[in-house]
Parts: structure tokens; sequence; C-alpha cells
């Protein structure tokens, strides 16, 4: 991956793009679910490419930063966590530095969405206690145990 590397250089210099473009990574994964549905839906659409247009990720940086986040996550990040060790002389100092900003903003997207508190799928707003799923069984259960 060093072709990578190298042509994304300058990208590896602008390290609050890359913070944004880390978390906007992780929403697109939160929204993944949503999307799917609304491009299937599109094929039924009046307008099925407006349709599109509106499912695509909402990515406001050039692929490049995309592109380094995704090679740093999967080379090197998932294999640290994996427990596989990589010594100092095998990262560069770009590699070393987006680590960084990938666990900065894992922290960041956990802050924003929390577990939901019935079933543990990640809530959309910060505020939010317990997903719909879990708000609506709840519902029923308090009417079941009225009724009864
Ligand atoms: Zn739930």
């Amino acid at each position: 991956m060093i072709a990578v590397s190298q042509t994304l250089f300058a990208v590896s210099q602008d390290g609050e793009g890359l913070r944004t473009a880390a978390l906007e990574l992780m929403e697109d994964a939160l929204d993944a679910p949503q999307r799917e549905a609304n491009e299937k839906f599109a094929d039924y659409s009046a307008d099925p490419e407006q349709m599109r247009a509106a499912a695509a990720p909402q990515r406001t940086l050039s692929p490049g930063y995309y592109m380094w986040l995704g090679y740093v996550a999967e080379a090197i990040a998932e294999p640290l966590e994996a427990g596989i060790a990589f010594r100092d002389a095998d990262l560069g100092a770009d590699e070393i530095m987006t680590l960084g900003i990938l666990s900065e903003a894992r922290a960041k997207f956990r802050r924003l969405h929390p577990p939901c508190s019935g079933c543990g799928k990640l809530l959309r707003n910060e505020w939010d206690k317990s997903c719909n799923d879990c708000q609506r069984a709840a519902a029923a259960h308090g009417r079941a145990g009225r009724g009864s």
C-alpha cells in the first residue's frame, strides 16, 4: 500500500479534514440500512434519479480522504485490534497520526450514538434512550400489563 500513502501524502497532512471524513464514514455505516431501503424504493419512485441522489452518502471531502482512512482502518487499525503488534518502524508518521484520528472519531461517534438500553442497537440521537422497536415493545408490554 506504499502507492496509496504516496499519492495521498498531502491528504494526511490535513488532520481536520481527516477528522471530518472519519466521522462521515462512521455516520455512513449507521445510515447504510436506511440507504439500502431508499435505494430499493427508488426503483418504484416517479423520479428514481432524484431518489438515488438523496440516498447517496453525504461525503464532503475528496475521495482520497476516505481511501486513506479505509486503508489505515483495514491494514493497521483492525490488525492492531486483533492483537497484531506493529513496530514503530513499520508505521509512518502519517499512519500513526491517522490511527489517532480514527480512535478520536470513534469515541465521538459513540458519544453521538449511544446504544439502545433494550437491544444495544446504536441510536440516532445522543439524547435517545431506546430505539423505536424497543419503545414500541415497551408500550405494547405496558398495555398488556394493565389488561391483566
Ligand atoms: Zn432497542
